[in-house]
C-alpha cells in the first residue's frame, strides 16, 4: 500500500492543501482556539508558535503502540508548544516551556528522510495541530528526496474538522487522544470546555477519511485510526462514556489504547482530584468498561500488570 501523500503530491492536492493552510496562517484559525493572529508575520497566539515549527527532538521511538513500532521503530518528530496545554502534561517542558528550536521546511523534510533511512516504519508527528502548515511545506521536499513511509498524525484531539479536511488523502494514520468527556473537566484541566465536542467531531472525521486501522502482514500499521485514552484518577476523564462512544458511534473495531500510566506532572499538584497515580482498581474498571462497550481491538498492553 502506497502512503496517501504520494498520490496527493502527484495530483496537485498536496500543493492546494499547502496554499490553503498558508492562507489560514495569515489569520490563524487552524485549531478551535481561533486566535486569528498573523503567524505568517511572526505573531503568535495561544500555541506560542509563529511561522516556523519548533522541534524539541526527533528519532526512532520504541515506546509507541506495537503496530507503529514494528521492528524498526516509529519515526517520531516532537513539536514544541501545544494548542491544548493540559495542566498534567507529561512533556511539560516541551508543550508549555517550548523547549526546542525553530526549523525551516527543508530541515524538517531532511529529518523525515533521515528517519526513513534509519529504518522507521512511519513518520510520527507528535503534537502537530498547530504546525500543519509547516508539515505541508516540508512534505513535497521530502517526497522529492524519496520519502515513502506512512504519516502518523499523533494529536491531543483538540482539532477543527475543517483543518482535518486539509489533510484528507495526505495523512495515513490518525492517532488522536480522547482525554475528557465532561466539559467541566476539560475546562479545568485543559482550559478548553469545548474539548469533548471537538474530540468527538474530530474522531468521526478521521474515521471517515481513513477508517479502521489496517496493518500489513507483519502487523505494522499502514492506514486508519488508533485512539488513545489515558485513564485518570477519580474517574475525571469520563472513561466509560468515551469508550462507549468509540464502540457505538465510531466502530466496535476501533483500535484503542486504554492507558494506565497516568502520574501527576506539570501543574497537576494544584488539583487534588488528579494529584495521585491511578489505582489498580480504577484501571480494572476501565478495562471492564471497554469490554462492556463491545470494543474488540484493545492494544496488546491493555491488561492488568501482575
Ligand atoms: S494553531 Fe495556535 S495560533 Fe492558530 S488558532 Fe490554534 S492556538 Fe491559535
Amino acid at each position: 500500500m502506497n502512503a496517501a501523500y504520494i498520490e496527493a503530491y502527484r495530483s496537485g492536492r498536496l500543493e492546494k492543501a499547502l496554499l490553503r493552510a498558508t492562507r489560514w496562517m495569515g489569520k490563524c484559525t487552524l485549531c478551535p482556539r481561533m486566535c486569528r493572529v498573523n503567524r505568517a508575520a511572526g505573531n503568535t497566539g495561544y500555541c506560542k508558535t509563529g511561522s516556523l515549527a519548533v522541534i524539541a527532538s526527533f528519532g526512532p521511538h520504541y515506546g509507541e503502540e506495537r503496530p507503529l513500532v514494528g521492528r524498526g521503530g516509529s519515526g517520531t518528530i516532537f513539536f514544541s508548544h501545544c494548542n491544548l496545554s493540559c495542566e498534567f502534561c507529561q512533556n511539560y517542558d516541551i508543550s508549555h516551556g517550548g523547549e526546542g528550536r525553530p526549523v525551516r521546511p527543508e530541515e524538517l523534510a531532511a529529518m523525515m528522510v533521515a528517519l526513513q533511512k534509519a529504518g522507521c516504519h512511519n513518520i510520527n508527528f507528535v503534537t502537530p495541530t498547530h504546525v500543519i502548515a509547516s508539515i505541508l511545506q516540508a512534505l513535497p521536499i521530502a517526497v522529492e528526496k524519496g520519502l515513502r513511509i506512512p504519516l502518523v498524525y499523533n494529536c491531543g484531539g483538540y482539532e477543527r474538522v475543517s483543518a482535518l479536511k486539509l489533510l484528507e488523502g495526505i495523512v495515513d494514520i490518525y492517532m488522536p487522544d480522547f482525554k475528557f468527556w465532561d466539559r467541566e473537566a476539560a475546562k479545568q484541566f485543559c482550559g478548553a470546555p469545548d474539548y469533548p465536542f471537538r474530540a468527538r467531531e474530530a474522531i468521526r472525521e478521521m474515521h471517515r477519511q481513513v477508517g479502521e486501522l489496517v496493518c500489513d502482514a507483519s502487523g505494522v500499521a499502514q492506514r486508519g485510526v488508533l485512539v488513545r485514552h489515558l485513564v485518570m484518577p477519580n474517574r475525571v476523564a469520563g472513561t466509560t462514556q468515551i469508550l462507549a462512544f468509540l464502540a457505538e458511534e465510531i466502530s466496535p473495531q476501533t483500535y484503542v489504547n486504554v492507558m494506565d500510566q497516568y502520574h501527576p506532572c506539570g501543574r497537576a499538584s494544584a488539583h487534588e482530584a488528579i494529584n495521585r497515580r491511578l489505582t489498580r482498581e480504577e484501571y480494572r474498571e476501565a478495562l471492564e468498561a471497554a469490554r462492556k462497550a463491545g470494543l474488540t481491538r484493545l492494544d496488546a498492553c491493555n491488561r492488568l500488570r501482575a
